[in-house]
């Protein structure tokens, strides 16, 4: 019998053979995710249903040294979720349980496959709020939000996941399960394992379980749309708006090629001759919110904008927002082929960031579709080509792309990670001394590279920086 034969073997008994699945045609739905990366049809699926089950699967795999993919929703675009090497995929479909919410320590205790979505109405029924809401809430789960470390738009006032975990259940390469962190709101015992493990793609361990912090609902929202006839006034608006003090709890922008695609679904009159919108939302007490609705639409209109319109009702806020968080979908549709990057720059630089976006699209001509979380300086760029014989134009784009972010001291990945497509990419922003420690953090917990190998980390690192 093959290794993978043994450790099957090993799980069917654990789990039940009704966790193990082996039929190819299912297989197939858990070889991708919502990126470029190319599907890889894992050689068996594991539904697992509790923690004592994942620990079991990874000693058999541990045991007969077979990777282990684990999946959340598979909406990653990066490929994180891709078996790359093959062997497992470990999915948490039957551990989605949000098992307590606490209202006094204002805490949740959940599973990993919960739906994020789904945890955030849950704990407003509460009038509680979990923040972190990436635009694919609907469909990625707490599993994989904690591995991605997940932002989204509300990240500009309230932080990104890792903000609101105070304590982790993890399972590591060899079965041992651990409880990381706290259940308190402080806590410094020992080295910060908890930050480490998210963010770290599903490659030191699996999360089984999580505290995480809540905080009290805001009791009012109100979206407004700010129009701008181009897009080099954005950021000097964004950054002149919270310079002057105001704290929206988000600020998207949305370029030409965005707008075109959201203007029919949205559900406002937009202008025109509208090049640029800023999408900013403010949150808090109701009976202030209209005063500061007023003071930022009288900013931004100083500011340049040729009209703000407010989203009036909340189904005109909600068909708004539908249409924001399709965008990424929407704009597939608009070409064979599409690759997203994520990258983010101090506010203060995104003004170069878009003319280099406007640059290489003049000089390659590309269609370089830009939007993004503009409070905090992370653009989605998107390139959108449907010749083949393009792809080499995009790739040089790419890298010229990523070549000026790091000019402008920023970051290559803001909220997506590494995964597989931009592993080549790692040794542009780290040094070889840097990678190198995170890989050897890689053989303490996960000595025999069976935990989702094949990411983050490029074979060629040392190439890159011309020692081999
Ligand atoms: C339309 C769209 C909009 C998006 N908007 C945003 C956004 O606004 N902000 C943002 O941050 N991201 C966004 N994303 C990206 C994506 O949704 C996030 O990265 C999300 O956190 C992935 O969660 P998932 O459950 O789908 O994970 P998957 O794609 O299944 O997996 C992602 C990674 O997590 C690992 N993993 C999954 N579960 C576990 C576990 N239990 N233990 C350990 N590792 C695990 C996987 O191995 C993989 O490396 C968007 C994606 C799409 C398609």
């Amino acid at each position: 019998m093959s290794p993978l034969d043994n450790a099957l073997l090993a799980i069917e008994r654990a789990c039940g053979s009704g966790s193990v699945i082996r039929d190819e045609s299912l297989r197939e739905g858990y070889a991708g995710d919502e990126s470029e990366t190319t599907p890889c049809i894992p050689e068996a699926v594991v539904r697992a249903s509790s923690t004592e089950e994942v620990s079991q699967v990874m000693r058999a795999a541990f045991e007969h040294g077979v990777p282990v993919t684990p999946r959340g929703g598979g909406t990653g675009r990066v490929g994180g979720a891709v078996p790359v090497r093959g062997g497992i995929v470990l999915t948490f479909e039957r551990m989605a349980s949000i098992k307590h919410i606490d209202r006094n320590e204002l805490t949740t205790r959940v599973q990993p496959g919960v739906i994020t979505g789904e945890l955030k109405r849950t704990v407003e029924e509460d009038l509680l709020y979990y923040p972190p809401d990436p635009n694919s809430r609907d469909s990625c789960a707490i599993g994989g939000n904690l591995a991605t470390n997940a932002g989204g738009p509300r990240a500009f006032k309230y932080g990104v996941t890792r903000e609101y975990v105070l304590g982790m259940e993890v399972v590591l390469a060899d079965g041992t399960v651990l409880q990381l962190g706290h259940e308190t709101k402080k806590g410094v015992t020992g080295y910060d394992l908890t930050a480490l493990v998210v963010g770290s793609e599903g490659t030191l361990g699996i999360v089984t379980e999580a505290t995480l912090r809540l905080i009290p609902k805001p009791e009012a929202t109100v979206t407004l749309l700010a129009c701008f006839s181009g897009l080099d006034e954005v950021a000097p608006a964004v950054q002149t708006l919270l310079s002057q003090g105001h704290v929206p709890s988000c600020i998207e922008l949305l370029d030409s090629e965005a707008i075109r695609i959201v203007r029919p679904e949205a559900g406002l009159t937009i202008p025109d001759e509208t090049k640029a919108i800023l999408l900013v939302e403010l949150d808090g007490e109701a009976g202030r919110l209209d005063g500061d609705l007023e003071v930022c639409g009288n900013a931004l209109t100083d500011l340049g904008a040729l009209e703000v319109l407010v989203a009036q009702t909340s189904g005109e806020r909600d068909r708004l927002w539908a249409s924001r968080r399709e965008l990424s979908h929407s704009l597939r549709r608009q070409a064979k082929n599409k690759l997203s990057e994520d990258v983010v720059v101090p506010r203060t630089k995104m003004a170069d960031l878009l003319r280099t976006c406007a640059e290489l699209s003049d000089e390659n001509e590309l269609v370089i579709p830009t939007y993004g979380h503009a409070g905090d300086g992370n653009l989605h760029v998107n390139f959108l080509w449907d010749d083949p014989d393009q792809k080499r134009k995009v790739d040089d784009a790419v890298k010229r792309l990523f070549e000026r972010v790091i000019e402008l001291r920023g970051t290559l990945s803001g909220e997506h990670g590494i995964g597989v497509l931009k592993a080549p990419y790692l040794p542009m922003e780290q040094s070889l001394a840097l990678i190198d420690l995170q890989q050897r953090i890689k053989d303490v917990f996960d000595p025999k590279h069976i935990l989702n190998p094949g990411k983050i980390f490029p074979a060629d690192a040392k190439r890159f920086h011309g020692v081999c």
